[in-house]
């Protein structure tokens, strides 16, 4: 048995997600076409989409479909940018949170190297956390905020799980007219996400993260927010979007959705009591190891944990625990089999060896008590054998 403990790398399909992808692909007809086959597709998409706004507290016009988290970001970053470079081109510069997602911060770093972007990093706490003071002091350097094109901060981290005050934030960037963009990936699903109430301009939200099907998501885009698309072609979501959309996928995602929107509270309450006991129970097995992130639960995703082992490497150790059935994330880049440094612990000020030997467990609505019993049976053993590992492995 396998204890599948990397939810928030991809979370399983729920039934009823399952259900409504293999209707739809049942079905014929492209929702641009004029035939009955294509309104009756059109129409899936449609209440699909009045679906999606409903439970995530935006209209449908706000809802265009894309294809998953990363498509959201990289339209919501480079496109917001654009369109307010092009309006006045004294807004040269994006600012974002040193924590973000690979999506959002390769988005950001190609604006510089190709188009000439600058780029304020806006610092964050000992827990990952984007203070609104710290936003101000982004906004105020590098030609203050009349240059600003834009800010970007997600709501949830997803290594550490530290949540951010995102209607604080937005509420600064609007102060000084400035569109405010959040990846709500790890967000929708765990925590009560409303984006009317956010007060964001753009909110990146995937699929396959909350029980639906991998490959579709969604940039919620206020009525009066600027975009120049990434795609060009028939222009079908909204002109900001082209493509045929992803009839199936769509409806998986709604009903995925309709889910989250009957069982997510009481998911978030069992995932926490699930997470504390996996922490206390880690902690107990294996005694010198530290819980990143925020400790307050309020304060982090119910269903994120993410430890540091000292003297592991991280890669060695997840390798172990997957050798015994137990499946967990580094939840940083690994490039050409090279593991580098969580960007996101070094933000948070700790330093290589500790950023290195961190293993982060997500929880998710398949987990049981039984996968916690699993991952502690197994823990000490493969700590010990990574940290012998470690002290024979030359640096790196
Ligand atoms: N943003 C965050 C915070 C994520 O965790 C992820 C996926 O891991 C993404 C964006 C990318 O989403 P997708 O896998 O749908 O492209």
């Amino acid at each position: 048995m396998t204890a599948y403990l990397d939810h928030a790398a991809t979370t399983p399909l729920v039934d009823e997600a399952y259900e409504a992808v293999t209707r739809a692909l049942r079905e014929i007809g492209n929702p641009s076409s004029l035939h009955g086959p294509g309104r009756r597709a059109r129409r899936v998409v449609e209440e699909s989409r009045e679906t999606v706004a409903s439970v995530l507290g935006a209209r449908p016009s706000e809802v265009v479909f894309t294809g998953g988290g990363t498509e959201s970001d990289n339209l919501a970053v480079k496109g917001l940018f654009w369109a307010a470079r092009a309006a006045d081109p004294a807004r040269d510069r994006v600012i974002a949170s040193r924590v973000e997602h690979h999506a959002v911060l390769d988005a950001v770093t190609w604006l510089h190297d190709a188009e000439g972007a600058r780029v304020t990093w806006i610092e964050v706490d000992g827990l990952g956390r984007v203070h609104p003071d710290a936003l101000a002091a982004a906004l105020a350097a590098d030609g203050g905020p009349a240059t600003a094109a834009l800010v970007t901060v997600m709501w949830a981290n997803n290594e550490v799980g530290t949540v951010n005050d995102v209607a604080a934030l937005a509420e600064l960037a609007h102060a000084h007219g400035i569109p405010f963009h959040t990846d709500a990936v790890q967000a929708v699903g765990q925590l009560d996400v409303d984006f009317a109430a956010s007060g964001a301009d753009a909110l990146t939200v995937s699929a396959h993260k909350v029980g639906g099907p991998v490959g579709v998501g969604a940039l919620l885009l206020g009525r009066d927010a600027d975009v120049t698309p990434l795609l060009h072609g028939g222009g079908q979501e909204r002109d900001v979007r082209s493509g045929t959309v992803d009839v199936a996928g769509i409806a998986g995602f709604a009903a995925a959705l309709e889910v989250v929107r009957r069982d997510g509270a009481a998911r978030a309450v069992q995932l926490m009591a699930l997470r504390d006991e996996l922490v206390e129970r880690v902690l107990a097995a294996v005694p010198d190891a530290v819980l990143n992130g925020d400790p307050s639960p309020s304060g982090r995703l119910p269903g994120n944990a993410h430890l540091s082992f000292p003297g592991c490497e991280g890669d060695a150790l997840l390798m172990l625990l997957d050798a015994q059935g137990v499946a967990c994330s580094t939840g940083s880049a690994c490039t050409a089999g090279v593991a580098k440094p969580s960007h996101v612990l070094l933000a948070m000020g700790q330093d290589i060896a500790r950023a290195r030997g961190s293993l982060r467990f997500s929880l998710g609505h398949t987990t049981q008590p039984a996968d916690i019993d699993e991952l502690v049976a197994v823990l000490p053993g493969a700590v010990e054998r990574a940290r012998l590992a470690g002290a024979v492995r030359p640096s790196r």
